[in-house]
């Protein structure tokens, strides 16, 4: 049943209002869970949020999509609010920042990793703080466990960034990501946008973000920031420059009325949008729930466009999910729907390999759980390794892997069998 009450409706749909009214403490929640909550459910959320690398912020419209009568299996519930029982030891392998965004920085706030693109990070606020989420190490509040590494602010760096760009033609593809852009003020949003269109050699500018997942009130109720961003838009395609917005849907159930009326807007108003999910288990880690998330964005006008394996997350290891599940949900998927609406699955490989097929392994073991990827116009002496949960393997190679000389044994034969294999290609 839904806790908003009728006279609050007007105000639901009003972003600020949304903004204002987050969850982040444990006593608002449980407000919204009712007075009678069992006190052991409480404490067991107080103990996730005690080893949670991210703060926890939960929009009413979120709160509001949960079953409360179902609340541990609910999969909006596992994204935002962890509870202690669930969480399960990281596998051996887990390193903060395990993409080493931070090693691939040439100035504070700017991922350059790939030839031609790069990765700005505008911001390292959210609308809501996922729990896996891959920037961790510095996405919003510190936490009892994580104390954040903070950029410098937005203004002391945003000009190296834009020499930066100017001075390295090469880069023509920008991703502004964070944090999110639903958290910059429109003029930000206006600066960013406009600035990166003032330097000739970027041709595609993206604007990644959870937002309209998380917060789609705020295209439809705050028209400075989505004027902002639609004249953004509209400048790119003046000047030939793509300007896209990269949505992060998970599950079916996150799409309701208010999605719909949001996405028509932005589609109405020209801006093309795309969708990148996280496999995550528990949430959608199923072929008919993935099927379900495909068709729907397809009809919001939202190309699906990749699902990722979920990175190696402090306190997250019972969300991740197998390589080997990942292709079974790709392959069953592949043919529901137009090829250009069928997301790829990919793994974004921990060391900074990036994101690869996930079936274009050079060697898998799917008793140890380790695949081993090549990146050849990234790092192409390199190999990168992605384990499989633990959870996921027997008994004794769960074992193998918390003994150290046995887990650098199952990392160097595994090592060893992709270069063979590459080498007899
Ligand atoms: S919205 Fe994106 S950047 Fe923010 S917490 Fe979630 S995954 Fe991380």
């Amino acid at each position: 049943m839904s806790r908003i009450a009728h006279e609050m409706r007007h105000e639901f749909a009003d972003a600020a209002w949304q903004e204002r009214h987050a969850v982040t403490r444990v006593d608002q929640l449980r407000e919204w869970m009712g007075v009678d909550t069992d006190g052991s459910l409480m404490r067991d959320i107080q103990l996730g949020l005690a080893r949670a690398p991210m703060a926890m912020r939960i929009t009413p419209y979120l709160l509001n999509l949960i079953d409360w009568s179902n609340f541990l299996q609910d999969p909006i519930r596992k994204q935002f609010i962890p509870v202690g029982s669930e969480i399960l030891p990281s596998h051996p392998l887990l390193k903060m920042d395990s993409l080493h965004e931070r090693e691939s920085s040439p100035v504070d706030g700017l991922v350059h990793r790939y030839q031609d693109k790069a990765l700005l990070l505008a911001t390292d606020r959210c609308p809501v703080y996922c729990r896996f989420c891959t920037r961790s190490y510095s996405v919003g509040l510190d936490t009892q466990s994580v104390s954040k590494k903070r950029a410098s602010p937005f203004q002391m760096r945003w000009d190296t960034i834009l020499a930066y760009l100017r001075a390295t033609p090469v880069i023509v593809d920008v991703v502004v990501s964070g944090g999110d852009c639903f958290r910059l003020k429109p003029s930000r949003l206006l600066a960013v946008g406009m600035g990166l269109l003032s330097i000739p050699s970027i041709r595609r500018i993206r604007f990644a973000t959870k937002g309209l997942a998380v917060l789609p009130m705020k295209v439809t109720s705050d028209h400075e920031w989505t004027d902002a961003l639609v004249n953004i838009s509209d400048a790119g395609r003046n000047q030939g420059v793509e300007i896209s917005f990269h949505t992060h849907f998970n599950h079916p159930g996150e799409i309701t009325d208010y999605t719909i009326a949001a996405a028509e807007l932005l589609f109405k108003r020209g801006i093309r949008m795309r969708n990148q999910s996280v496999l995550l288990a528990g949430v959608n880690d199923d072929p008919e729930v993935m099927k379900q998330l495909v068709k729907k964005l397809s009809d919001l006008d939202v190309q699906p466009y990749y699902v990722y394996t979920c990175d190696l997350v402090d306190g997250i290891e019972h969300m991740r999910c197998s390589v080997r599940l990942a292709c079974q949900i790709e392959k069953a998927l592949r043919g529901i729907t137009a090829g250009y609406n069928t997301p790829l699955f990919v793994v974004d490989t921990p060391g900074g390999g990036g994101k690869r097929d996930v079936h274009s392994f050079e060697h898998y073991d799917r008793q140890t759980g380790l695949a081993v990827y090549q990146a050849p116009s990234v790092r192409p002496d390199q190999l990168f390794t992605y384990p499989d949960p633990l959870q996921s393997l027997s008994p004794d190679a769960q074992a193998a892997w918390l003994d150290p000389q046995r887990a650098k044994r199952i990392l160097s034969d595994a090592v060893e069998a992709a270069r063979v294999k590459s080498m007899a290609v």
